[in-house]
């Protein structure tokens, strides 16, 4: 993901504007959470079975999309989701990236408690960056990256949820998407990110797809971590976010989910909103220093990752699903 950074001028930005009205309306008709009301709800998410989950993926090697890593690290969460009893379908093509490299894409989308019809797309990308371009140095510019934080961690944090949905313990019908080739993108060039979330939207897995909502985790494990309210998200569905940070609040997370305007952020989200879906992304983002000190570079390694982050989106997420 990049960040818009002219974002008044941005043509992205107008035209969203413009095509959000043409899309679903998000429902207004629950209140937000109160904050301070700390919950009684009995909460079965563990930060400990996230982390590993992040553990996991970066064991296989940089999830570069056509690299033996990535095929392996797609059987092995395709094969995760389908053990916690969902109905998984992959989305395989081969898609073109902006440098004109041919990669195999692969979508990963499991469907729990199918007959709900309260029902809310969950989202991350599983895929990482081929290149440490952001590293300080240069000559590191062109390794792979790990990809704990950038990719692992939302996913990391899904498959728990995941679990939890095959347990019993979500009420809302949730979907899981993992999006692949996310992050082979070039700044200036804002459709060369997020080709698995563009491809979900154009090609549905199920005839007339809408999901009510649908939030993105996108950088949900580091140190330090803060999420701020992002453009695009409060764009297409303001409500939504409302009622997640206020739950993070009701936690007591409030400081962690700052609740205040941070960036506008060109991400798999953005995909979902030009289709109609209202999405919101929470997404790592500091007022001080933008993304954290680890975006694309070397540094994005298991060193980053916090339990307590962890705990603080993976309970906030558990808590807005069983609502
Ligand atoms: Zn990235």
């Amino acid at each position: 993901m990049n960040i818009i950074r002219t974002l008044v001028s941005s043509t992205l930005a107008a035209t969203l504007l413009l095509s959000c009205g043409a899309g679903r309306k998000e429902s207004r008709d629950s209140a937000a959470v109160t904050p301070d009301s700390k919950t009684t709800q009995t909460r079965f998410f563990s930060a400990d079975s996230a982390y590993a989950n992040i553990v996991r993926q970066v064991s296989f090697g940089p999830r570069v999309p056509g690299t033996p890593a990535h095929r392996a690290c797609g059987d092995w969460l395709a094969s995760r989701l389908k053990g916690f009893g969902a109905e998984v379908m992959e989305q395989k093509a081969e898609l073109t990236t902006f440098d004109g490299t041919r990669i195999p894409m692969r979508n990963i989308f499991a469907r729990f408690n199918p007959e709900a019809e309260k029902r809310t797309l969950l989202l991350a990308h599983w895929d990482t960056r081929p290149w440490a371009d952001n590293d300080p140095d240069p000559a590191l510019h062109k390794t792979p990256i790990d990809g704990a934080n950038d990719g692992a961690s939302g996913v990391g944090v899904l498959l728990e949820l995941a679990r939890l949905a095959g347990e019993g313990h979500i009420s809302h019908g949730i979907d899981i998407l993992l999006c692949d080739a996310e992050d082979w993108g070039t700044e200036n060039n804002d459709e060369s990110w997020a080709m698995g979330a563009r491809y979900f939207v154009n090609h549905p897995p199920v005839e007339g797809y809408m999901p009510q909502t649908a939030i993105l985790l996108d950088m949900v494990g580091a140190h330090g971590a803060t999420f701020m309210r992002e453009y695009f998200s409060q764009q297409a569905a303001p409500a939504l976010a409302d009622k997640i940070w206020a739950t993070a609040a009701s936690l007591g997370h409030s400081a962690m989910f700052v609740n205040r305007m941070g960036s506008a952020v060109n991400d798999d989200h953005v995909e979902l909103i030009k289709g109609g879906i209202p999405a919101i992304d929470i997404i790592d983002y500091r007022e001080d220093s933008g993304f954290f000190s680890g975006w694309h570079t070397t540094a994005d390694n298991m060193d980053c990752i916090s339990r307590e982050t962890l705990e603080a989106v993976g309970t906030t997420m558990e808590t807005f699903l069983g609502n």
